[in-house]
């Protein structure tokens, strides 16, 4: 029998080869850092990690996961409502709510478990669920598993929101569902005008934080703080794993009856393992510095238009961004590749992205800015960007 799939898979195998979508991976063997070591014994500067404010490997968050690991032991064996909820699970939740300026906060393995599970406990057949189209792969399955009507709209597209909204009106209750941060471009999704059409058309508004929180907003607090929105957001989810530590871990937090039912009824939540005590013990760590000090956010924020304003004035086209996500323009899928290559021959590590991952012909090179970085790796990134934007063409 397994003949014939093997036959199957390596044939899906050439094909992804072909296409040249073939993921590799490269081995680190330091820490996740601002500077990184490869396998090949390359030290290089990682400008390609969600580690935005350089807590991946902060020595206050290894001393809490140490210390959690001491008072509250390895692991969990067990789901939340079994025997896997300890006082620090509690703790943590009541943190991240504190954080959001929100009710109630339920947490789960990853933030692809908290966007799996979010829909279908609470909407049925009956209701709608109104989605961008940039939307992250978690959200678009957690709607896949639920029965409400799906309407999608053009990216940040308000016009087409409202047609959405209008069709929409047909159902009992309406959920507009968008990322906080799109991870391609680093735009930040108009919460204003998302706020304002969702009272218009009785709506509740989900937001996904991930590449948002700790990042946007004067102190980290994400779009709602932007736009001046807090308490006005029903639902929102987030990670533990990208700017808040980079460990794992996600969470859906806001109205506290929808965070009840999700504790009764949301699947990756029930049959799931509870998340470590180490991370949640640094978890906890991690809020409390967040409580004391936006220094963090300060240096990122300034790390980043530092960077935007050398690179402009380099004569590279970036796209507007309001996050800590660079867009550096190629629109060659090659080039991108050729591109991405010759910066790790400089010694940075970034990559370049093309269709399908991006539209057709909007090929670029993704740039993550971090707290981890200094004033000098800022530098040597840009002069690898000049360096190689002159060699291949793409700057005079
Ligand atoms: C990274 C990401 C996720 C998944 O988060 P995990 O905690 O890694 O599962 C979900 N949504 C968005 C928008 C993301 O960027």
């Amino acid at each position: 029998m397994y003949e014939k799939i093997q036959k199957h898979l390596r044939k899906e195998m050439e094909s992804i080869r072909e296409a040249g979508l073939f993921k590799e991976e490269r081995i680190i063997t330091s820490p996740q850092s601002g500077e990184i070591e490869l396998n090949t014994g390359e030290k290089v500067l990682n400008f390609c990690a969600n580690n935005y404010l350089g807590l991946s490997n902060h020595p206050k968050l290894i001393e809490a996961a140490k210390e959690g690991l001491d008072s509250h032991g390895f692991g969990m064996s067990s789901v939340r409502f079994i025997c896997g909820t300890q006082d620090l699970h509690k703790k943590l939740e009541k943190k991240i709510a504190e954080f959001f300026g929100t009710e109630d906060t339920i947490l789960y393995a990853a933030c692809f478990d908290a966007n799996g599970g979010v829909f279908e406990p609470m909407l049925t057949s009956e209701d709608a669920i109104i989605s961008d189209s940039l939307n992250h792969a978690s959200i678009i399955d957690g709607v896949r598993l639920c029965k409400a009507h799906r309407y999608r709209y053009n990216n940040a597209d308000m016009a087409d929101l409202e047609e959405k909204l209008k069709m929409a009106q047909e159902q009992r209750f309406r959920v507009i569902v968008t990322d906080a941060v799109f991870s391609m471009d680093g735009n930040v999704a108009p919460m204003d005008k998302i706020i304002e059409l969702a009272d218009k058309y009785d709506a509740l508004v989900m937001i996904d934080e991930c590449h948002s929180a700790g990042v946007v907003g004067k102190t980290g607090r994400g779009v709602t703080e932007l736009f001046d929105i807090r308490g006005k957001v029903e639902i929102i989810t987030g990670t533990l794993g990208k700017a808040f530590g980079g460990a794992i871990g996600g969470f859906t937090t806001g109205k506290k009856e929808i965070i009840e039912l999700l504790r009764q009824r949301s699947r990756p939540y029930l049959f799931s393992n509870s998340l470590p005590p180490s991370v949640v013990n640094a978890g906890i760590k991690m809020f409390d510095m967040m409580a004391e000090t936006h220094e963090l956010q300060d240096k990122l924020h300034s790390n980043t238009s530092y960077f935007m304003d050398k690179m402009k004035n380099a004569g590279f086209d970036i796209k507007p961004t309001e996050s800590a996500i660079i867009a550096v323009m190629l629109y060659d899928a090659k080039l991108s590749q050729d591109f991405a290559e010759k910066m790790l021959e400089e010694g940075i590590y970034v990559i370049g992205f093309y269709y399908p991952v991006v539209p057709k012909g909007q090929a670029r090179i993704r740039v993550q800015v971090s707290a981890a970085h200094e004033k000098e790796h800022l530098d040597k990134c840009v002069e690898a960007f000049i360096k190689v934007g002159k060699k291949l063409n793409v700057i005079k």
